[in-house]
C-alpha cells in the first residue's frame, strides 16, 4: 500500500514545507482520505486518478481542497467525484459549502459526461468498498461528528484516527482487528495547552500516552494532524515520552506498507 500525507504549503522554491496546516492522505494515488490540501498538492497522476474522497469530518482543514478539486476538474470529469461520508457530514457540506453562496451546489450540476459530484453515505461499524480498498468507519470522539477508519487492500491493514481525543469505540474497533500494519493517530496540541485540547477534543502528547496503552497491536504508530504553530514543541514532547514504536509521519513522503 502506497500512502502519502500531501503537503499543505510550499516554500519560496516550491518545496513542500514541513508543517501540516491541512489534512489529506492519498492511498495508491487513487483514493483520498480527507481533502484539506487535495486541490493544492495532488500530483498530476493523483489528479487524474482520484475520484473517491473519504471524509473523517467536515472541519475546514479536512475539506478546504474539496470544492476546488471538483471545480478544477469540472469540464474534464468522465465520471463523478464520489464523496464517502456520514449523513451528518454530507448535510454540513450541502448546507455550508456547496450552498450556492460559498460555492456551487455541484451535486446538481452536470458536464457533457453527466454528474460531477455524488455522495455515498457511510455508517460507523459498516465496512464499504472503494476501488481495491475495504474501509471500515469507526466513531471517534471529536467536537463534531467524526469517524476514523480501518483500511485494507487485502494485504496491508492500517488504521487512521482522524481528529479525536479518548476514542473508546475506535480503540475497541482497531483492537478487534486480527492484525494491523500501522496506526496513524492525531496529536494536535502541546502539553501546556491540555485544557484547550480537552475542550476541542484533541490529544496532547501526555493525553496520547495515557490512551495509547489501550491500543493492543505492536505495530508502528505515526503521529498526524499536529497544529502547525506547535509542531516543534509537540514533536519534542513526544520524543521525551519515548513511546514504543511511535514516530511522526513525514509530510509529503511516500510510505509503502
Ligand atoms: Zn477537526
Amino acid at each position: 500500500m502506497k500512502f502519502q500525507l500531501l503537503p499543505s504549503t510550499f516554500d519560496e522554491n516550491g518545496r513542500p514545507s514541513a508543517r501540516q496546516h491541512l489534512a489529506c492522505f492519498v492511498i495508491d494515488d487513487c483514493v483520498a482520505i480527507d481533502a484539506g490540501s487535495l486541490a493544492m498538492a495532488a500530483t498530476d497522476a493523483q489528479r487524474k486518478q482520484i475520484r473517491d474522497i473519504v471524509l473523517t469530518h467536515a472541519h475546514l482543514d479536512h475539506i478546504a481542497g474539496l470544492p476546488l478539486f471538483v471545480d478544477d476538474l469540472f469540464a474534464t470529469l468522465e465520471e463523478p467525484i464520489r464523496i464517502h461520508a456520514t449523513e451528518r457530514v454530507i448535510r454540513v457540506l450541502e448546507k455550508d459549502i456547496f450552498n450556492w453562496q460559498v460555492y456551487p451546489r455541484f451535486g446538481e450540476l452536470e458536464n457533457d459526461n453527466g454528474n460531477v459530484l455524488e455522495y455515498r453515505k457511510i455508517k460507523p461499524g459498516r465496512a464499504f468498498s472503494v476501488k481495491h480498498l475495504s474501509i471500515k468507519p469507526l466513531e471517534v470522539n471529536h467536537k463534531v461528528p467524526s469517524v476514523g477508519f480501518v483500511i485494507t487492500d487485502g494485504k496491508t491493514r492500517i488504521a487512521i484516527s482522524g481528529d479525536t481525543a479518548e476514542p473508546e469505540d475506535f480503540w475497541r474497533g482497531v483492537n478487534a482487528e486480527e492484525s494491523l500494519d500501522c496506526m496513524l493517530v492525531e496529536c494536535a496540541f502541546p502539553d501546556e495547552l491540555g485544557e484547550l485540547a480537552r475542550a476541542s477534543h484533541h490529544f496532547t502528547p501526555q493525553l496520547l500516552q495515557k490512551e495509547i496503552c489501550k491500543f493492543r497491536h505492536r505495530c508502528p504508530i505515526y503521529v498526524i494532524n499536529i497544529k502547525p504553530m506547535y509542531r516543534e514543541r509537540v514533536i519534542a514532547q513526544l520524543k521525551r515520552l519515548n513511546i514504543e514504536n511511535l514516530d511522526v509521519l513525514e509530510i509529503g513522503k511516500v510510505y509503502r506498507w
